[in-house]
């Protein structure tokens, strides 16, 4: 199976669920603008994606070159802020942390 037809089958379970929730009478904007109704503010972290993309190791374990070799490959993980939604509640805005002091330039 492809990852293509994968995305495809996601898609057509994601709208009969949305049909079943809102009715399937209304458009896909109307849907989405009634399940995210009480999260109006875009996220920062993923700017409306729901997700966000990490490298992580896929590397079988137990080989003898475990923990030298690696295999990096790209995973999107739910965002941690708008717990996948990509919109949230109440606004969000960056926090901020002294890292460093420089001069002015
Ligand atoms: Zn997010």
């Amino acid at each position: 199976m492809t990852k293509k037809t994968n995305q495809t089958i996601q898609v057509i379970r994601a709208l009969r669920t949305a049909g079943q929730t809102v009715g399937s009478k209304v458009s896909i904007e109307d849907a989405l603008a009634y399940m995210l109704s009480d999260r109006r503010h875009l996220c920062p972290k993923c700017n409306g994606k729901g997700f966000t993309t990490i490298m992580k190791d896929f590397y079988p374990p137990g080989l003898p070159d475990s923990g030298w070799a690696t295999d990096m490959k790209p995973v999107n993980v739910d965002c941690s802020v708008c717990e996948g939604y990509g919109y949230t509640v109440k606004k969000m805005v960056p926090k901020t942390e002294v890292v460093d002091y420089v001069e002015e330039s």
